[in-house]
């Protein structure tokens, strides 16, 4: 029985990468939520046809990727191991074959950790080309006009016939690249090179234009906007539901959604007792995970003593908006038998809309009684559900 061939995804995360102008290394900048590497790393470690991924890092950043970069490749069953590079490209990516060395790879594909927006199919590409020829790596054709210039000023054209821009993952036999690679004297650009000084034949295969190399500050956007494309869920969408009881108590009014009711009773609760704008305000909190109105305005302090519930949901609302959320909507539900809500749901979205900085057609109130069922039915109180969906657009 000849066993599976083992391929694997070697990622060289090893260099410095000062053009990005950050303060850390470029593969650990923040993008679309999680590091530029974890992107890469994830790429390979859910691709079907790979069977391993080893990560070539820089002696300094072995706290950085362990913080930040693992955690987030343990979703993927695929092994991932670390080692550590080099003063430059090529000893980093030797030290990553040396690594692998007898531990029966047959293929390695090469992948610089700046490049996180490397497709499933290019690396199927790739690798059945290479598994097919024993090396290949992907490139673009050129379709802009090349010039010579010289102090901003044109000075001729260049025949682009035959020129390529090279990206990678570049595919390899693994026993023949490393042998390149203990043979190679001089410094060599990328490992095509390193192939091509060992007289390998190397095949082209269509590289993917939106497989960008990370280099300067405004790719980082560009990638953030590619990877948001490319994942269809540009925004962060949340939803959160709220419910309240308050009990009737002797008084002659209620308040709801901020709007008072005459009623021949009032409702108990050491503020105003809105039972709808706190189910409400619970949404909110509930949505960013931010705990209850309980936990930000205690009912034993003594400051919140007949507040106006306006100020809770005020707070929730701009807790929202500081997070980047804005709020898409709001449903609300009161339940009881009586007062009749109907007559005042006008003035309830437009006191929510007051509040909120939210438009009147996004809030709905409405009411229901329980068939005088239960502590609703029997006039003991009112309740009151709610819930709200919450959106931050994507920002990379
Ligand atoms: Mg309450």
């Amino acid at each position: 029985m000849t066993k599976a061939p083992t391929v694997v995804a070697l990622i060289v995360a090893a260099g410095r990468g000062t053009r990005a102008q950050s303060a850390r290394p470029k593969q650990y900048v923040p993008l679309a939520g999680a590091p530029v590497l974890a992107h890469t790393a994830l790429a390979f470690l859910q691709h079907p046809e790979i069977d391993r991924v080893m990560i070539v890092l820089n002696r300094d950043d072995h706290a950085l990727y362990t913080q930040e970069v693992a955690p987030l490749l343990a979703v993927s069953g695929t092994p991932v191991s670390t080692c550590i590079g080099g003063e430059t490209r090529n000893i980093s990516v030797k030290n990553g074959l040396l690594a692998l060395e007898n531990t029966g790879v047959s293929t390695v594909l090469i992948h610089d950790a700046a490049r996180p927006l490397i497709s499933a199919e290019l690396i199927s590409r790739v690798l059945a080309r290479t598994v097919e020829g024993g090396a290949a790596a992907p490139a673009l054709t050129l379709s802009d006009t090349l010039w010579r210039g010289r102090d901003a000023q044109v000075t001729g054209a260049a025949d682009r016939t035959g020129l390529f821009r090279a990206q990678t993952p570049q595919g390899f036999d693994f026993a023949s690249i490393l042998s390149a690679h203990n043979r190679l004297t001089a410094p060599a650009t990328d490992d095509v090179e390193v192939a091509r000084r060992a007289n390998l034949p190397v095949a082209i295969v269509a590289g993917d234009p939106d497989n960008i190399k990370i280099t300067t500050p405004g790719d980082f956007a560009r990638a953030a906007r590619l990877i948001r494309q490319k994942t269809g869920s540009p925004m962060d969408i949340r939803s959160g539901n709220g419910f309240d009881v308050h009990a009737f108590c002797p008084g002659d009014h209620v308040t709801l959604c901020g709007v008072r009711i005459s009623h021949r009773q009032g409702l108990l609760g050491h503020s105003d007792a809105d039972v709808a704008l706190h189910a409400i305000t619970d949404a909110i909190y509930g949505a960013l995970a931010e705990g209850d109105i309980g936990q930000w305005f205690p009912p034993g302090d003594p400051r919140w003593k007949g507040a106006e519930s306006a100020v809770f949901l005020h707070h929730a609302t701009t807790l929202s908006a500081d997070k980047g959320y804005r709020i898409n909507n709001v449903d609300c539900t009161i339940i009881c038998e009586s007062p009749k809500i109907g007559p005042h749901v006008d003035a309830m979205r437009d006191r929510l809309a007051g509040i909120m900085a939210v438009p009147r057609t996004r809030l709905s109130v409405k009411a229901t009684t329980t068939e005088r069922l239960g502590f609703a039915g029997r006039g003991e109180g009112i309740a009151a559900l709610a819930n709200v969906i919450l959106i931050k657009s994507g920002e990379g």
